[in-house]
């Protein structure tokens, strides 16, 4: 049987990857800082890997990118350079790094953006340095499968949400954020900016089922991943007090914070011909599901805690 490793395992992504493929070996940043050539050197040694799904990246929501640019560029690009350096010299047969649908122009002149769209313009001014950093992954597994003949791919997956989300505060993404929010509040829920850019949060479910897919099979085409749900920042509030159950919730939004990216949405047409059956779980479902668990179990209290900072500074 092949032998898989996935970076990042202790992640969103990673742990709900492990929940349909518990056979592959899962690494956080305490087994192997990734920073570190050593470190990655001896990840390779050690565990000799057929595949290797790179999931591990310092990630997070605007603010703390826009606090540590320097840091969100240099630690992706250090990680990701070593990662797949070192994947292609010990011979790794498959390799699927992670980018994002952030790392998109700003603006283009068509929606929903493909694939073809990635290189066309300049990232969004709030995660600048993270978004060149992942075209940088792009870049390089390309010129990897072109000089050397590998067969490496990439993913672009859309926002993510999911039991496993950081629901602590600076690190967290818009949807972990609101739940956190929800969780916490009685009469009302305050959100940064206007309500108005549009996004597409999909469940990691829907991401891992992809990930499975390309192991599985050798498939050339690099490719989106979303859900078909494009969404109001307002519509997805309305939807996640309605899915928690807390429809009592005044929604305020403060315009004088900033909104991000207006919109970032891309089309999965080119996913779709390789995977026709796709489909993604309703937000409303997804958001349920995640509250559900952040109420019931342990990491209820962890998640919950405005003193969680598992990232590196
Ligand atoms: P998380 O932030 O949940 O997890 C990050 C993972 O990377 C953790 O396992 C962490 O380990 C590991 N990591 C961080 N720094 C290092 C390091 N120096 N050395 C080794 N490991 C390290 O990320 P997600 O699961 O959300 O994201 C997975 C991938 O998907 C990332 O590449 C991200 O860019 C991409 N992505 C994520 C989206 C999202 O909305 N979450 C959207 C689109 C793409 P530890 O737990 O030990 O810190």
């Amino acid at each position: 049987m092949d032998k898989i490793i996935i970076t990042g395992g202790s992640g969103l992504v990673g742990l709900t990857l492990k929940k349909i493929l518990p056979q592959a070996i899962y690494l956080s940043s305490s087994d192997f800082d990734l920073r570190s050539e050593d470190e990655v050197k001896k990840m390779y040694s050690i565990y000799k890997p057929d595949s290797v799904v790179h999931l591990a990246g310092r990630v997070a929501g605007i603010y703390d990118h826009l606090r540590y640019p320097v840091q969100y560029f240099e630690e992706n690009l250090l990680m990701n350079t070593f990662v797949l350096k070192h994947a292609y010299k010990n011979g790794v047969k498959k390799f699927i790094g992670m980018l994002s649908t952030c790392i998109y122009p700003d603006v283009v002149e068509k929606y929903p953006m493909s694939e073809n769209d990635l290189h066309k313009g300049a990232p969004t001014a709030t995660v600048f340095s993270y978004a060149y950093a992942k075209r940088a992954l792009a870049i390089q597994i390309d010129i990897y499968n072109k000089q050397y003949g590998t067969q490496y791919n990439y993913l672009i997956p859309c926002n993510l949400y999911g039991e496993y989300d950081k629901f602590g505060q600076n690190h967290s993404h818009f949807l972990a954020d609101l739940m956190r929010k929800i969780a916490q509040a009685d009469k009302e829920i305050q959100l940064f900016g206007t309500g108005k850019p549009i996004r597409q949060f999909m469940h990691a479910r829907d991401l891992v089922k992809v990930i499975t897919y390309y192991l599985d099979n050798d498939i050339e085409e690099n490719v989106n991943v979303a859900t078909p749900e494009v969404l109001s920042i307002k519509e997805m509030a309305q939807i996640a007090i309605k899915a928690c159950n807390k429809e009592h919730l005044k929604i305020i939004f403060d315009p004088e914070k900033v909104d991000g990216q207006y919109r970032k949405d891309v089309s999965i047409d080119k996913l779709l011909t390789i995977m026709p059956n796709f489909e993604c779980m309703s937000l409303h479902d997804g958001i349920q599901r995640t509250y559900q668990y952040l109420m019931e179990s342990n990491n209820a209290i962890r998640g919950i805690d405005i003193n969680y900072t598992p990232q590196k500074t």
